[in-house]
């Protein structure tokens, strides 16, 4: 385990506190910037080298993004942190805002420097009570040290900092529904273009990042973004959190290198419980295709290895599953989830997710019929690509992934009417 980057105050007997984050260096990059020693473009430059990608699952390269962002259009623009933290199997955001939230806090500065952005606000998901206090203690540290608020350290920069709590919906980690609940609509994404860099919060210029990409931001200043690449592999640079949760007996988080092979990942998580067989592995969440055990085997711990194999790193929610798992069972699950969580704006997505949910629990009954599971990859084909946002996606891409590795086990259960672990 490396703990280089967003966990590097771990080790420290308060590692949430000012004094912990100042003790590894943290706010030495914001006085750089305050002093007029570290410019715009020159932090940019460092996170394009850094090859730091998108850690809410998306993966997209963060110096790009921030490019991408009108610094010179006059009016506001804001800067926003997306810890909303709903997909399932992930919980690392949460360990950041509680263990180090100096580190977001002072990434997020720098981002609103960059971007001449002078409000910020971060979105969290509506049950981190304790994230929340954490986070609104250290910003109260922050603005006592003059980190935060007008004039930082004496220089022409102003940024302002607020938390603001969701209300549970996994639809608002969508940035676009993210930002209609912040403006305190009902959170539903908006259809793109405009993109929230041209039309954000209240119509005007947003970056939106996950809480790991904007707190990996003040070690890669710090250290350089070859020291960041050089830690992962050629384009997916740095350290990754992994939050590896199932059948193993060590689940939690583990903040390690890209590119670590993922048999090692699971012997730092203690191994497969109980010393059973691995079947198989969800390796981004539960919106990322399922990967089996001698594929998953092979594979490196970045987006470029577990995406050839065909699917996701996304926001590196490891689930681990043993030789015990009914596929049909973990299916059902999972399309339910997605059923429920639907925002319902699109028929692809309102109507599939119901059927392809219903056809599940049908098979799951003892009820399917022959052409189930064509029909139920049909439906997931139809979702794909042909919706307002990615939770359709999210929803039909483990569907697909289940059926291409374990049909059997679907018409094993339709012809049988029970389930193929049990037999
Ligand atoms: Fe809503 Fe689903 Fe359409 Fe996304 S894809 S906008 S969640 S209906």
């Amino acid at each position: 385990m490396t703990n280089e980057v967003c966990f590097r105050t771990l080790h420290l007997d308060t590692p949430w506190s000012l004094e912990a984050y100042e003790s590894v260096g943290g706010y030495s990059m914001l006085k750089r910037i305050a002093a007029g020693d570290l410019c715009h473009d020159t932090i940019i430059d460092e996170l394009k080298l850094s090859a730091l990608r998108g850690r809410g699952g998306a993966g997209f390269p963060t110096g790009l993004k921030w490019s991408f962002m009108p610094r010179n259009m006059p009016g506001q623009k804001y800067v926003v942190c997306n810890s909303d933290e709903g997909e399932p199997g992930t919980f690392k955001d949460r360990d950041i805002l509680r263990y180090n939230p100096h580190q977001l806090i002072e990434g997020m500065i720098i981002a609103g420097y960059v971007m001449n952005a002078t409000v910020g606000y971060n979105y969290m998901r509506g049950e981190f009570y304790e994230p929340f206090e954490r986070m609104e203690a250290a910003i109260a540290e922050a603005k006592e040290k003059q980190y935060l608020g007008e004039n930082i350290l004496g220089s022409d920069i102003n940024f302002e900092l607020h938390n603001h709590m969701g209300a549970g919906a996994y639809i608002c980690g969508e940035e676009t529904a993210l930002i209609e609940s912040l403006e305190g609509k009902k959170g539903q994404p908006r259809f793109k273009p405009p993109f929230p860099a041209n039309y954000g919060v209240f119509g005007r210029p947003t970056n939106v990042n996950n809480t790991e990409s904007y707190a990996s931001v003040p070690a890669i200043l710090q250290h350089g973004g070859q020291w960041f690449l050089d830690l992962g592999k050629p384009n997916n640079g740095g350290t990754k959190i992994f939050s590896v949760s199932g059948h193993v007996n060590n689940p939690g988080n583990f903040e390690v290198n890209m590119g670590l092979p993922f048999a090692d990942l699971l012997e730092m998580a203690g191994g497969v419980l109980g010393g059973k067989k691995l079947k198989a592995v969800i390796p981004g969440g539960s919106s990322s295709p399922i990967l089996p055990a001698e594929v998953m085997m092979e594979l490196t711990m970045d987006y470029d290895s577990i995406g050839k194999a065909g699917s996701m790193l996304g926001s590196g929610a490891v689930m681990v599953l043993d030789e015990t798992t009914c596929i049909v069972q973990l299916a059902a699950v999972t399309a339910h989830f997605y059923y429920e969580e639907s925002c319902g704006q699109c028929s692809p997505c309102r109507e599939g997710t119901g059927w392809m949910s219903r056809v599940i629990h049908r098979i799951l009954k003892g009820e399917g019929r022959a052409e189930d599971i064509d029909n139920l990859d049909r439906v997931a084909g139809n979702i794909m690509g042909r919706t307002i946002c990615a939770l359709g996606d999210a929803a039909a891409m483990p569907i697909q992934g289940f059926l291409k590795h374990y049909r059997h086990e679907f018409e094993y259960m339709i012809e049988h009417k029970r389930s193929m672990v049990e037999a």
